[in-house]
């Protein structure tokens, strides 16, 4: 796949999943504009790894539950390139605890970074992509969106809720050649389960059909191909990363 000419955007692009789609943008051909929201120590280490592609990556920090952070984000960002062709949603948190005793902090903070923030930066691309006629939005959801898991109502929620969105979304803008897909992970070794204990690992493991947890290259390989011209036909849709999961 050659995204040569191709602008894209990935939040939470500088570690986890995101670096590994970043990476294999840059690989591909395509100019990367990278975000992040905190970790300057991550970003640097990145930017110094990916030093080979240093003209066509940009790295951007703002905080995609602020609306006014996502604007500014996108008019720097229209403003230093013509068109942008691909949105990766992928920034996300876990903020884990039974329903019973989740904090209002918990279930708002996991929701309006991941439900909110992919809504915010969606609507400023789909403004801009309906203009050039062509667009290609992926979401990076989770199999815990569709299957649920104990402890997570907040994140389950809000993965189910990028899913339902994604899926109106998809048919407001089809006619434009906009897609807009999901990509859901099962488990993928990063540091965004790196706090999970090992009986838990154990116990999760054992309910993959493949018996392990992803890579970053593997959920990186599925959004590539929905994000190419081979995919031209799919929108609406989800794609799962999970072992079988
Ligand atoms: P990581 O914790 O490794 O990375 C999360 C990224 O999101 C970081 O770059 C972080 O920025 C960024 N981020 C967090 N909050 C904000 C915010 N408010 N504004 C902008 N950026 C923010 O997570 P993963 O790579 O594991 O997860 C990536 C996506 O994949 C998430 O949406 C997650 O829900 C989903 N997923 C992950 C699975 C897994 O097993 N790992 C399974 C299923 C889905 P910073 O570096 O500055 O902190």
């Amino acid at each position: 796949m050659n995204f040569e000419n191709q602008v894209a955007i990935v939040t939470g692009g500088t570690r986890g999943i995101g670096k590994g789609i970043t990476q294999a943008l840059l690989q591909a051909g395509a100019k990367v504009i990278a975000t992040y929201a905190h970790n300057d120590a991550k970003a640097n280490m990145f930017k110094e790894e990916m030093s080979l592609y240093a003209d066509r990556l940009t790295l951007k920090k703002f905080d995609v539950t602020d609306k006014s952070q996502c604007e500014d984000f996108f008019k720097d960002v229209t403003e230093e390139f013509d068109q942008v062709h691909i949105l990766i949603n992928n920034s996300g948190i876990r903020r884990d605890n039974l329903g019973a005793s989740m904090t209002q902090e918990d279930w708002e903070q996991v929701l309006d970074t991941n439900l909110k923030g992919s809504f915010y930066m969606s609507q400023l691309s789909i403004l801009h992509m309906m203009k050039k006629r062509y667009g290609r939005i992926i979401n990076i959801s989770s199999v815990g969106g569709k299957m649920g898991l104990a402890g997570q109502a907040n994140y389950a929620a809000s993965k189910a809720g990028q899913i339902a969105m994604s899926k109106s979304l998809s048919k407001e803008v089809a006619k434009r050649k906009i897609t807009i897909n999901n990509v859901c992970p099962g488990f993928i070794e990063t540091e965004l389960i790196d706090d999970l204990s090992e009986d838990l690992v154990k116990e999760y493991k054992s309910q993959i059909p493949m018996k392990r947890f992803g890579k970053v290259d593997e959920v990186a390989n599925a959004v590539l191909f929905l994000a190419s011209d081979k995919a031209s036909y799919i929108t609406g849709t989800t794609l799962d990363v999970s072992g079988g999961l």
